[in-house]
């Protein structure tokens, strides 16, 4: 996927507004143009992941219709 080829070199600049080229510290990353420290994604795109996850986590338990309970081809040893 392009996209994540994207992210993976690109991070975001709170100073800049927009994702950057970033250089890498020990555990940190800054922004090549301005200094300042990048982070993964920008706020808006962070909370947007965030709800992404929330929407494909089921709400409540899932009722399981298909038990597969009828395994009569047991076989015996
Ligand atoms: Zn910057």
């Amino acid at each position: 996927m392009e996209q994540l080829d994207y992210y993976a070199d690109r991070k975001f600049c709170a100073h800049c507004q927009t994702y950057v080229s970033y250089l890498m510290s020990l555990d940190k990353s800054f922004c090549v143009q301005c200094g300042n420290e990048v982070r993964l994604f920008s706020q808006e795109d962070w909370q947007a992941f965030n709800r992404a996850l929330e929407d494909r986590r089921p709400k409540g338990g899932r009722p399981r219709k298909n038990q597969p309970n009828q395994q009569q081809n047991k076989e015996s040893a």
